[in-house]
């Protein structure tokens, strides 16, 4: 589904620039849970943001689902985003004044679904999560993890091909946010491809595979029961 190869990303500012990603590698089978750990500063979110194609990267290769993913006009870019990638963020990102159904009704207005069609996807993915009786409420009216689970239902409306989430349990407690990857494991069992960023050791260990980012480079990339079994050899 991914295939990223020495990927190399830096900012500039004025005379300064910064390497950030320097020469990534790594492939996502469909259907696979990956979480990126690494400390703060190490990268994860300019990966993430090159593979939302929020950002683009200055040297390497992205294929998402079999398309290269460079020099893309914003028009066919924003197309690609919208039919692949679901977004999930720490701080959720709702729309305040919006109720939880037309948050998650939103990404399908744009995609120029109908009315109708919007409010019964809204509500399956509303009920998915278990917050179809909440579907009227705003989201101040909702706990973090109520909130979350909205903006989790938003970023699966439109059934993108792979989910990607910064941090999403980062504003939560520990027993919200276990419930909240609790949900997650459930929506990759159904078969989403899904990354996470984050840097808490006990999220990572709900998935399967764990990469771990360090000044911009993989240093590690394993499968969780490898892990756990190379502790008993
Ligand atoms: P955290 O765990 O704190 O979220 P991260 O691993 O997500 O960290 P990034 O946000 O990818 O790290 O940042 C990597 C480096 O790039 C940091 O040194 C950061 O200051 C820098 N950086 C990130 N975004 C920009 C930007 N838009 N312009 C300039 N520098 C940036
Ligand atoms: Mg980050």
């Amino acid at each position: 589904m991914i295939q990223i190869k020495d990927l190399h990303k830096s900012y500039h500012m004025g005379s300064n620039s910064l390497h950030v990603l320097k020469g990534i590698n790594f492939n996502v089978k469909e259907g696979e849970l990956v979480s990126i750990m690494g400390s703060s500063g190490s990268g994860k979110s300019t990966l993430l943001n090159v593979l939302g194609m929020l950002d683009e990267a200055d040297k390497g290769s992205y294929t998402l689902d079999n398309v290269p993913i460079k020099n893309l006009n914003e028009k066919i870019a924003a197309n690609y985003r919208n039919k692949f990638l679901g977004f999930i963020f720490q701080s959720f990102n709702l729309i305040n004044y919006k109720s939880a159904l037309d948050n998650v009704a939103l990404p399908l207005y744009y995609q120029g679904v109908n009315r109708k069609e919007r409010v019964e996807k809204a509500m399956y993915y509303l009920d998915k999560v278990g917050l179809a009786p909440w579907s009227h409420h705003l989201p101040n009216e909702l706990s973090g993890g109520q909130k979350q689970r909205v903006a989790i239902a938003r970023a699966l409306a439109s059934d993108p091909k792979v989910l990607l989430a910064d941090e999403p349990t980062g504003a939560l407690d520990t027993k919200t946010s276990h419930e909240v990857m609790d949900l997650i494991q459930g929506i990759n069992d159904d078969g989403k491809t899904i990354l996470i960023v984050t840097h808490e050791l006990d999220i990572a260990n709900m998935t399967k595979r764990i990469v771990n980012l360090k000044d911009g480079v993989i240093i590690d990339d394993n499968f969780v029961e490898q892990v756990r079994a190379s502790q008993y050899v």
